[in-house]
């Protein structure tokens, strides 16, 4: 990739940024800020102390040895970020963020969410850095996920329901960037996965790359040697490209992405612009996004990450699907067999796992990155196995 693609957020033919001049101002500012602190050594510094002590970084990459022994092929690690505070990686991303917003001088942090689990991250750190925090939420949303609503509250922020439209995740991203256009000298717009406008899939990969960060460090201590693939779930992409990051130039390390059968971006999409960034998207009939559903409300979207769009398309990584069954019943194996309850957008790379482990060798080595825990899916998952 050339200097300029980065420094204008293109992957390839993906990734840019589509949005009105007001906004584009907006972003402007944002990039030149983030170019501005990212290698800041004070900035990293500040950063690292966080992750440590309030996120509780670095988390282990568990080796699975009932599984590895159960699926009889190659040694399964897992890379613990359901350990993390909170419950999932979404707070790397939260935490760099909102370091970035106190050195931009904001005051005030908006996002939007869908079930809440950004929502809710960010609404933490909020807390901590004593910062005004205001989450956009479709009305339909605020009532199925009430107690998400209530934890956001507990924790200090200001829930906005949206009635607007379709009153979904996609009406609140559009009275987020409202307020963005209107604030932004004062607000710092939070996004939470690898996706929108530049800087933010950039800007969201820098926060998650610590993941592989660590995880490589870790699998040389241990093993001696990179692993022959990671797997990881893609929602909008977030915890996948942190996963990927530091294996992308090692070219013998197999790169997984594994989607819902019912929301198959990557499998299935066609390029187009989704949300202000060109990339894979699902589209209908008419050429509108086409509504997705997963048992895993984590990965419920018809876009995906630019770079994710790129190295499907540059071939550099696979992505591939899981159904609903099989990932019901990885959520229940994981649990059995290693005493780890996964969240059920994690249940996908393990259920993938599952298939692919048992055809290679017992010295060959897979690295699943268990992105979250699954407490929060427990009353589904024990809705959905006594129907
Ligand atoms: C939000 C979420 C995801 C999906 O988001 P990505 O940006 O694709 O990582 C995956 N797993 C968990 C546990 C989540 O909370």
């Amino acid at each position: 990739m050339s200097q300029q693609d980065v420094l204008e957020g293109y992957f390839g033919e993906f990734g840019g940024s589509f949005i009105p001049p007001m906004l584009q101002e907006a972003m402007d500012y944002l990039t030149a800020q983030f170019y501005k602190y990212k290698d800041d050594p004070e900035f990293k510094e500040e950063l690292n102390y966080y992750l440590r002590e309030y996120v509780g970084r670095e988390n282990p990459l568990t080796f699975a040895a009932q599984l590895t022994k159960k699926w009889g092929g190659a040694k399964i690690y897992l890379k613990r970020e359901d350990l993390n505070h909170t419950g999932a990686h979404k707070i790397n991303n939260v935490v760099g963020q909102i370091l970035l917003a106190k050195r931009m001088g904001a005051k005030r942090v908006i996002a939007e969410t869908g079930a809440g689990q950004h929502g809710v991250a960010t609404a933490t750190a909020c807390a901590m850095f004593d910062m005004e925090c205001v989450i956009y939420m479709g009305a339909e949303d605020t009532r199925r996920q009430a107690l998400n609503v209530f934890r956001m509250e507990l924790l200090g922020a200001k829930v906005v329901p949206v009635t607007k439209g379709q009153a979904r995740l996609k009406d609140a991203v559009d009275e987020a960037l409202n307020d963005l256009v209107e604030n932004y000298k004062t607000t710092f717009y939070l996004l939470g996965s690898a996706v929108g406008p530049h800087p933010f899939p950039t800007m969201v990969k820098h926060f998650q790359s610590v993941v592989s960060e660590e995880s490589k460090r870790q699998i040389l201590e241990k093993e001696g040697r990179l692993p022959d693939a990671v797997l990881a779930c893609v929602g909008g992409g977030s915890n996948a490209i942190g996963a990927f990051a530091h294996y992308i130039d090692e070219a013998s390390v197999r790169l997984i992405g594994v989607e819902p059968d019912q929301a198959p971006t990557l499998t299935q999409g066609v390029p187009g612009v989704i949300h202000g960034f060109r990339c894979l998207v699902l589209l209908d009939a008419d050429g509108n996004p086409k509504p997705t559903y997963s048992i895993a409300a984590g990965l419920d979207y018809p876009g995906i990450g630019p770079e994710h769009s790129h190295l499907k398309v540059s071939g550099r990584a696979e992505y591939v699907t899981v159904t609903n069954e099989e990932v019901l019943e990885a959520f229940q194996e994981l649990s059995r067999t290693e005493g780890i309850i996964p969240a059920l957008e994690s249940s996908h790379p393990v259920a993938y796992a599952k298939k692919l482990a048992p055809t290679m060798s017992k010295d060959q080595i897979l690295i699943i990155n268990l992105s979250g825990r699954g407490d929060k899916d427990v009353e589904q998952v024990f809705q959905m196995l006594n129907k």
